[in-house]
């Protein structure tokens, strides 16, 4: 990334790349269920314009809402990334942004007429796939990126994500059971050494002690048959597409989550036991680092 340009001298800098924006060539609808709440809902994915980024249309409640993907519309979802604006809330947005991450897709617009985006098997396979069907169109302008300039961390009591300087952009991913060292599995993800499309495939995973949770709070019921049950040694109760396919998981999880940045971000990102809860974190507080927004 020689050439590209640099601004400012805070801890994230704002950085515009040699490369073009891109968008989708052509639109592509499905139809699917939810990966929580199991509702069928119907998305129709269209090209957009440079510089608008990733906007959703959502169909509620005799509603219809732009929601565009931006942490300030970030609400806490029980183990999934939710938007909610204006009382109309999208659920479940993390695998579908990690698709159009690992794409190389800036700009979409995507119509819901649900609350929550189809879930395929608990992974990004359903979207790369469709992505790759219709086709990619470069545009004219140049994609603008965050860069990681000093360490920023998140969390505590043993679960942390950091983010540390990198020219480009990685995942460094810790998983183990509930600190019991039974097992632990540590895993990275590259992306000028690794295939997004290797990692697309890692299916959402619980284990074992939380299934009776997550029944009693009517989540996963799109991803029954799909998700990975982990036992206490993370062990599967299922053949696995990859080796690590639950770090993998996790891995995109949090590039999911790091787009609703509204912009990709170049940095080397170290997740120790960290969910959802802390990529929101680590979102406002680069958010707040490049000086979106003043606390
Ligand atoms: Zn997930």
């Amino acid at each position: 990334m020689a050439e590209n340009q640099k601004f400012g001298e805070k801890s994230v800098q704002i950085l515009v790349s040699t490369k073009k924006q891109k968008t989708i060539s052509r639109s592509f609808s499905i139809t699917g269920k939810g990966l929580h709440y199991g509702k069928d809902t119907r998305v129709e994915v269209h090209p957009a314009k440079v510089d608008r980024g990733i906007v959703f249309q959502v169909f509620q409640n005799q509603k219809d809402l732009f929601i565009p993907t931006h942490f300030y519309h970030l609400h806490d979802g029980n183990r999934n990334s939710t938007l909610l604006k204006e009382g109309v809330s999208l659920s479940t947005v993390e695998h579908f942004l990690a698709a159009a991450w690992g794409a190389d897709v800036d700009n979409l617009l995507v119509k819901v007429e649900g609350d929550e985006l189809p879930a395929g098997e608990g992974n990004c396979s359903l979207w790369i796939e469709n992505f790759n069907r219709v086709g990619y169109k470069e545009q004219k302008l140049n994609r603008v990126y965050y860069q990681i300039d000093e360490t920023l961390v998140v969390g505590n009591c043993g679960k942390y994500l950091f983010a540390l300087p990198s020219n480009v952009f990685k995942v460094t991913y810790f998983l183990d059971y509930f600190f019991e060292s039974t097992f632990a599995l540590c895993m990275t993800f590259s992306e000028d050494e690794t295939e997004f499309l290797k990692i697309a495939q890692a299916r959402t995973f619980a284990f074992q002690d939380e299934i009776q949770y997550i029944i009693q709070t009517g989540l996963g019921k799109g991803v029954k048959d799909s998700a990975l049950i982990l036992d206490n040694k993370g062990r599967a109760d299922k053949s696995l597409y990859i080796q690590g396919e639950p770090v993998y998981h996790k891995i995109i999880d949090l590039i999911g989550d790091l787009m609703l940045l509204g912009r990709r971000i170049v940095g080397h990102f170290v997740g120790i036991r960290s969910g959802h809860s802390l990529n929101h974190q680590m979102v406002k507080l680069i958010a707040k680092k490049a000086r979106l927004f003043d606390e």
